[in-house]
C-alpha cells in the first residue's frame, strides 16, 4: 500500500524518499498548484534547480521520461507520468509575503513561509528559498513574451508521477493564492502518494 500524506489547504509538508520510489502528487479537487522542491542532504545539500533543468533538458518543463536536475547537474526526479492537462510551471518563484503585501494582504499564509516551516520541522535552516517546480500552475508565456497567471485547467484528480533518483528530502505546498485566478478562486488539498520502488 502507498504511504498517502494530504498537504492541507495553504500548507506545506514534507517528507522523505528514496532512491526508486514513486512520488504520485495528487489534485483532488482540481484546479490546485501544488509547489515542489527536492533536497539532497547526505553530504553537500544539494536541491532541485528549475534554471538547471531547463538548461540540461532545453525545455521549460520536462517532457515525460525526462529528469529534473539539482544545482550540481545530476539527476534528482524523473517524470514518470503525467495525468493532468498541464501545464505545469518552472518560470515563478514561490508566493511570498511580499507578493501578498503588494496585493493588499498582510500575514497571509503563503508557500515561502510554508516551505521553510517544513524545512525547520527537519532541523534545515536555509537562507534563501529555492525556486519550485510549479504543478498544474497555468502560466505558460504569451507569444510576445509577457508571463499571465491563469486560472489551473486541472481537473479533479489530476496527478504527476515522480520517481526519486537519489535519497530526496521533498516538499510540497498547497499554493496559497485565493485573491487571484490562479487556484480557481479557492484553495483546497493536495495529496501524495508515495510507492515504494524496488531496491
Ligand atoms: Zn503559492
Amino acid at each position: 500500500m502507498p504511504t498517502h500524506i494530504v498537504v492541507p489547504p495553504q500548507s506545506g509538508r514534507s517528507f522523505r524518499v528514496s532512491q526508486g520510489d514513486l512520488i504520485r502528487v495528487v489534485d483532488p479537487k482540481g484546479q490546485q498548484v501544488a509547489d515542489l522542491w527536492a533536497f539532497s542532504t547526505e553530504g553537500r545539500l544539494d536541491w532541485l534547480s528549475t534554471s538547471q533543468t531547463r538548461d540540461i533538458g532545453e525545455r521549460l518543463f520536462p517532457a515525460v521520461g525526462e529528469s529534473f536536475y539539482s544545482t550540481s547537474g545530476a539527476p534528482i526526479l524523473t517524470l514518470v507520468a503525467d495525468d493532468s492537462p498541464g501545464p505545469h510551471d518552472m518560470l515563478y518563484p514561490a508566493c511570498n509575503n511580499a507578493l501578498y503585501e503588494r496585493a493588499g494582504f498582510h500575514g497571509h499564509p503563503n508557500c515561502q513561509d510554508n516551505l521553510h516551516k517544513a524545512l525547520a520541522l527537519e532541523g534545515i535552516t536555509l537562507p534563501f528559498t529555492p525556486d519550485p517546480v510549479d504543478l498544474f500552475q497555468n502560466s505558460l508565456p504569451q507569444p510576445d513574451g509577457r508571463l499571465d497567471v491563469h486560472a489551473s485547467i486541472n481537473p479533479p484528480g489530476g496527478s504527476v508521477t515522480l520517481r526519486a533518483e537519489r535519497d530526496l528530502l521533498l516538499v510540497v505546498t498547497a499554493c496559497s493564492v485565493d485573491y487571484y485566478v490562479t487556484n480557481g478562486g479557492i484553495c483546497t488539498e493536495i495529496e501524495v502518494e508515495i510507492t515504494t520502488g524496488a531496491r
